[in-house]
């Protein structure tokens, strides 16, 4: 059995998708709970039922269509992505994985293949931060990682997330969004790469192998401002000063990890009061810290930890760490990254193990399901751009694989 994907329909849905937009084409702007997501929601699910596959939701709006297997009661396959979009951003970062997703199970029922398990395709609420300033709400919610609670204290605007989500039309406990723990037997993501190398290497597909997970944090440094004229040098407690040592450290630190997988950056650095002709007597810096590795993770915030108590001691500021989160890294199920790689020299793709160094809601899946992520090229690398482009080819191999992927594991 070979699934052959209908490339130009794919290609047109996408497009009605990427029409459903906050802002003109080609910027996509799709803000979970707004219109346009509500309306894309709408599309997608119209969708999944003239594929004939049964669709529910969940409390909070994680959507899943079901395509039935000869053996319901076995766990479940699943796969699946976003629909929401960060403020101008493009139209394939997400919808390849759902719209993918489809089209891999429609080229599956076109061949004649009758899956023994379910085989269910989901759409995750909000894996972007954008508007509860937390990413892969609907997925932490799914792999229990995320308090229920939160519905009443993550805000937008004024409003909470059980407000918000009650308005959009989705109502019940928060508590009830938990996966039960034999759900699924696996769960396989198609997304973009969001990075250059498969395109800039002529590489068909990404077969990922572990995702790296962020650390984020807020420092903040409190020193002593004055005058930029009045305060001689010796005097100073510049708190702009041991924040740059610090951001310095972070990036020493990082780079003598021991290994090229670890990376921290300092994206955020505010002054106070910021004027040419004062002192800073605060600042304060956001940092990221990525790593496959869990432990090595770890030993860097240590590191950085210490780093910051030397340069507050030497530099007489007090120096302040507030946690944002730190979420564990995960590792690809060897069973779905063979299953992959099969799938590949089948077709005659050429493929390649990588990690995946921007996270997604396979982060939070690998907690209730074996994993794996297939990546497709991207123009460039760039993403969460206007600019974001996927070929049509890229986009059927993806899915074509995906198809051949689920058919191993559902049996
Ligand atoms: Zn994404």
């Amino acid at each position: 059995m070979t699934p052959t994907v209908d490339a130009q329909r794919l290609q047109r849905e996408l497009d009605t998708l990427a029409s459903f937009s906050e802002q003109p084409a080609p910027a996509v702007t799709r803000v979970v709970f707004g219109e346009m997501d509500l309306r894309a929601r709408a599309y997608l699910k119209t969708l999944f039922a003239e594929a004939s596959l049964d669709v529910h939701e969940d409390p909070v709006g994680n959507t899943f269509a079901r395509w039935t297997g000869a053996n319901p009661s076995l766990p479940r396959v699943a796969t699946g992505s976003h629909c929401d979009a960060i403020p101008n951003a493009g139209r394939f970062d997400g919808t390849v994985g759902v719209l993918g997703g489809l089209e891999a199970i429609r080229a599956l029922q076109r061949a004649g293949f009758i899956p023994q398990r379910s085989i269910e395709l989901v759409l995750f609420t909000s894996e972007e931060p954008t508007r509860f300033g937390i990413g892969c709400l609907g997925s932490r919610l799914l792999a229990s990682a995320l308090d229920p609670s939160v519905g009443d204290t993550l805000m937008s605007g004024g409003q909470s997330l059980n407000q918000i989500r009650a308005s959009a039309g989705f109502s019940g406990p928060l508590a009830d969004v938990a996966l039960r723990d034999d759900a699924y037997s696996a769960f396989v993501e198609l997304h973009i790469e969001q990075g250059p190398t498969l395109d800039r290497d002529r590489i068909d597909i990404g077969i990922v192998t572990a995702i790296a997970a962020p650390a984020s944090f807020r420092i903040f440094v409190e020193g002593e401002g004055g005058h930029a004229g009045a305060v001689l040098m010796p005097d100073r407690r510049d708190a702009f000063l041991a924040a740059a040592e610090i951001a310095l450290a972070i990036e020493r630190i990082a780079r003598s990890s021991g290994s090229i997988d670890t990376v921290a950056t300092t994206g955020v650095c505010e002054l106070f009061p910021g004027a040419i002709n004062s002192v800073p007597s605060r600042t304060r810096l956001d940092v990221d810290v990525r790593d496959i590795d869990h432990g090595r993770r770890d030993a860097v915030l240590r590191d950085i930890d210490r780093a910051c108590e030397t340069i507050a001691a030497g530099r007489r500021v007090t120096v302040r760490i507030e946690p944002i989160n730190a979420d564990p890294p995960a590792h690809c199920a060897p069973v779905i990254v063979d299953a992959i790689e099969r799938a590949c020299d089948i077709r005659g793709l050429q493929h390649r193990r990588m990690i995946s160094r921007a996270y997604h809601d396979s982060l939070f899946m690998s907690r209730v399901a074996p994993t794996g992520m297939i990546f497709i090229p991207c123009r460039d690398g760039i993403s969460h751009r206007p600019e974001e482009y996927a070929s049509p080819d890229a986009i059927s191999h993806g899915a074509e694989v995906l198809a051949d992927t689920l058919a191993v594991l559902a049996g």
